[in-house]
């Protein structure tokens, strides 16, 4: 899990944003609040102009998704098919219209494992959890100081480590009884990331797929003409346009960067970075392109 990164959606979309929101947030009634959220959400591509924002909004998550094709910020391995609420809006629906709360996820993720699990620590500076169960029997909850990570706000990289031989996550944090700790174990638990067998094997595959990348890459990198250049694209579709060698490099150089920033589970290749330096493999990779150490998305 990477923290998502920040973009600016137009104008209109946030106000559109706004206003439904400030019909929720004008009533008083906690209860009613929490209907009037789900009736507003069920139908919140009800007009023209209403479907227009929300599919506006569909794609301004897939940009911040995971790869190219929108991948889960959750898993990064399934596809994802719709709009997920970090903070559930039937515990919190004063933040079913902001932009700041959603992420792009999958159906597994979304309607299977987190739905509405959610838990807030009992006070500031205490490690105590409160778990709330969905609608929280129309109690509002005591605070929204979150136990799940937020990767709107928090970098998950923070919490967690993926250990590159096993494919599973680790808790960085050892003091089981402290706040870092217990978000890095609830945020696994709710998600499964470290039980759906799929998705381990899936991690294993990705973790295998970046180093046969980068091993190509430098593979292109070391050529020194463009005849061994060639011999080295000759499973590409990529054509030289023999102009030199250095340009031809720097130009595969960023097709490269966009191909490796493009694939399912980017984690696996934030953490080959974070481990450069301690892994022998992985830093004599890096050793050769130092330049790769920065390629982020
Ligand atoms: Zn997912």
């Amino acid at each position: 899990m990477l923290k998502v990164r920040d973009i600016s959606i137009p104008k209109g979309v946030l106000n559109h944003l706004l206003n439904q929101q400030s019909k929720i947030d004008i009533i008083t009634d906690y209860e009613q609040k929490v209907r009037l959220s789900k009736t507003l959400w069920q139908n919140k591509k009800k007009s023209n102009a209403q479907k227009s924002a929300f599919n506006r909004i569909e794609k301004e998550l897939q940009k911040i998704a995971i790869g190219s094709s929108g991948y889960c910020n959750y898993c990064e391995a399934n596809i994802g098919t719709n709009i997920e609420h970090v903070y559930p809006r039937g515990l919190f629906p004063g933040k079913t219209f902001l932009w700041d709360n959603y992420l792009w996820a999958c159906k597994q993720c979304n309607g299977r494992h987190k739905v509405a699990q959610f838990a807030v620590f009992e006070s500031l500076n205490s490690s105590k959890r409160i778990k709330l169960v969905k609608d929280y029997n129309f109690i509002p909850p005591p605070n929204d100081d979150t136990v799940f990570i937020n990767p709107r706000v928090d970098n998950p990289m923070d919490y967690i480590k993926l250990d590159l031989q096993s494919g599973l996550f680790q808790i960085i944090e050892k003091n089981a009884n402290s706040r870092a700790y217990k978000r890095a174990k609830y945020t696994l638990e709710v998600l499964q990331l470290n039980l759906r067998e799929g998705l381990i094997e899936d991690r294993k595959k990705a973790i295998k797929n970046y180093f046969v990348l980068f091993q190509n890459y430098l593979k292109i990198q070391n050529a020194d003409s463009l005849e061994v250049l060639k011999k080295c694209l000759t499973d590409t579709n990529y054509r030289l346009a023999n102009v030199s060698l250095e340009f031809e490099k720097s130009r595969l150089s960023l097709l490269f960067q966009k191909s490796i920033l493009s694939q399912k589970h980017l984690t696996v290749w934030k953490e080959m970075q974070r481990q450069a330096a301690n892994l022998e493999v992985l830093k004599t990779m890096f050793d050769e392109f130092p330049e790769a150490l920065k390629w982020s998305y």
